[in-house]
């Protein structure tokens, strides 16, 4: 019996035989052949470089259409490279006179490859070398794409095990009933892969460092989502405590379930809307049986994710009009797209990829600014689906003044376009996510120009605490009850109320029941939280009373340290009852 300690992710225990996928993609391994094997592998080979064409050719046309002729040529570079003389004839007769593996092959073509470019005084030319690699990336995902197909068509319950699983990855098995939860060696609590599993109702445990190599499939393992353990080939007795204790919390569920018809409001009567968080490509009819008043927070990039073509205004309008029906008569905030930090795709947008730094780097409001076009199509695809419903759009990653006036001449110019057109389309309310500490202190001059604001605890603990919110080497440093974080939240908190605007929250802060006497404490409008916390938060607004959580809330900001913060809250929490 094994038991890896990481970061409990997501909320539920998960039993069953571990299905260990993308591993931790190091170098290829050699295998060797039979001349009649490398003979299959060498067509095998040629396959995947046709995909691959045919995947450059998809995303030139777009790319085409709309980014323009010089993005467009990108692409071409990236295509003359899969007729280069190293692709046609090296690595086949590598394949055939060597007798090894396709990913090897290319591997060691790759390899040569660099030490040439290396040799290279010209830093542009040098640079050149991403291409190949790019190139190279591609074909290797392709003949890699087998295993992994068959592991998104998985039949057998089972608890998924990877080095990482990228937001695009997750898409494939979101609705696969026979994925009971999952492992990763990276992340963190406000990886966007938790986010994926809380909103997937998932149980997950992640930063385990090395557990995809250590475990192979069909080891029986338990994840427990709570403790943020795994135990791998658990004796009997493990089993059985695990067998209670996932008994009790689906007991927990079925009793929480009952605060659905119930308002939340605190003891002494003060009202707080506790919404939910969203994924646009998921079904919005999922989680209708919560009964929630609204959506906090749609998040719209995974339309964007595993794929090489963009989505057309079309495909998106769809989208957004099936949820804004859903949802009908309730408040539904869309975000525009968040692309970049962990969520690069396969687009091939210039810039995205290969960045020192993606978090500090190209994404969200920076990307679409640069590339107004692809901002245009999601705001007339939002303008014209608001015409069914109740949209309003919200803008990730602001950090000043000119984004938001950027981002209204390109919102207003959309409008003007449709209208000029005769479609039928209406303007959304417009508001920003608070998540970067420059725009958290220029709350009220940024409120001069929108209507609302919400908070993103996760990047604004990330952004202000200098701590990279996917590394789990720094994750015990990842602290939302900082001292810090608490001051800025109330100093934003303060900057709204003053400026008459209400303010939300819908990070993950939000669903963390700990943290609700504080944030209802300063005065949080609303809580927009993960659906699987969406009761229990409801739950503990209900325990609070609202001038005892204020007064409390208070005199956690003159507290030092976090620790001493989670003292003062554990205290406060425990006067409640749990249910
Ligand atoms: C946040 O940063 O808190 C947030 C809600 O946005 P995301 O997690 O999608 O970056
Ligand atoms: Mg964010």
């Amino acid at each position: 019996m094994l038991i890896k300690k990481g970061i409990a992710a997501s909320l539920g225990i998960a039993m069953g035989p571990a299905l260990v996928i993308n591993k931790e993609q190091g170098r290829a391994e050699k295998r060797m052949l039979t001349p009649e094997e490398a003979h299959a592998e060498v067509h095998r080979f040629k396959t995947a470089v046709e995909q691959t064409r045919a995947d450059l050719k998809a995303m030139r046309d777009k790319v085409l259409s709309v980014l323009g002729k010089k993005h467009a040529r990108l692409i071409d570079a990236h295509n003359l490279i899969l007729s280069d003389v190293i692709i046609t004839q090296t690595i086949p007769k590598k394949i055939r006179g060597k007798l090894i593996n396709a990913e090897y092959a290319l591997q060691e073509a790759l390899d040569n490859i660099e030490r040439q470019f290396a040799k290279i005084d010209d830093e542009y030319f040098r640079e050149r070398r991403f291409d190949f690699i790019d190139v190279f990336k591609k074909i290797a995902s392709h003949l890699a794409s087998a295993e992994k197909a068959s592991s998104e068509n998985i039949s057998e319950p089972s608890v998924l095990v990877a080095s990482s699983l990228f937001p695009s990855d997750t898409m494939a098995f979101r609705e696969n009933k026979s994925v009971l939860g999952f492992c990763t060696d990276l992340g963190s609590k406000a990886s966007h892969t938790a986010i994926f599993a809380q909103s997937a109702g998932l149980p997950a445990v992640v930063g385990l460092v090395d557990i995809s190599s250590q475990l192979r499939t069909g080891d029986y393992i338990i994840a427990d989502g709570e403790q943020g353990i795994v135990i791998v080939n658990p004796s009997a007795a493990i089993i059985n405590k695990y067998k209670a204790r996932k008994a009790e919390l689906e007991k927990e569920e079925a009793l929480f379930s009952r605060l659905k018809d119930l308002p939340a409001v605190t003891v002494d009567g003060h009202k707080v809307n506790v919404f939910l968080n969203l994924d646009a490509e998921g079904s919005p009819f999922k989680w209708k049986r919560l009964k929630a008043g609204g959506i906090g927070l749609c998040r719209t990039e995974g339309l964007f994710m595993n794929r090489s073509i963009l989505p057309s205004e079309d495909e998106q309008y769809e989208k957004y009009l099936e949820l804004a029906k859903a949802y009908s008569g309730c408040p539904v905030i869309i975000r525009t797209a968040d692309i970049g930090g962990d969520r690069a795709t396969k687009l091939g947008i210039k810039g995205l990829h290969d960045e020192r730094n993606p978090f500090m780097g190209f994404r969200g409001i920076r990307l679409f600014l640069k590339y107004p076009e692809l901002l245009k199509t999601q705001l007339r695809a939002l303008f014209r689906a608001n015409i069914k419903g109740n949209i309003s759009i919200m803008i990730p990653m602001v950090t000043s003044y000119n984004e938001v006036e950027a981002f209204r001449q390109i919102a207003d110019s959309a409008i003007a376009e449709l209208a000029a057109e005769g479609r039928p389309a209406k303007p959304c309310r417009l508001g920003i996510m608070i998540e970067i500490p420059s725009a958290a202190l220029i709350v009220d001059q940024l409120l001069s120009l929108v209507d609302f604001i919400s908070v993103g605890t996760n990047d604004l603990i990330q952004y202000s605490l200098a701590v990279d919110r996917v590394n789990q080497y720094v994750s015990s440093l990842y602290e939302p009850f900082h001292p810090a974080v608490l001051r800025l939240l109330h100093l934003i908190t303060e900057a709204a109320k003053r400026c008459g605007k209400e303010v939300s929250i819908c990070g993950e802060m939000a669903s963390d029941p700990e943290a609700a006497a504080f944030l209802v404490g300063i005065g949080v409008d609303t809580l927009s939280v993960t659906p699987k916390m969406f009761l229990r938060i409801k739950n503990a607004v209900r325990k609070l009373n609202f001038k005892t959580s204020a007064a409390m809330a208070l005199s956690a900001l003159d507290l030092p340290s976090a620790k001493k913060v989670r003292a003062l809250f554990d205290r406060e929490n425990s006067t409640h009852s749990k249910l």
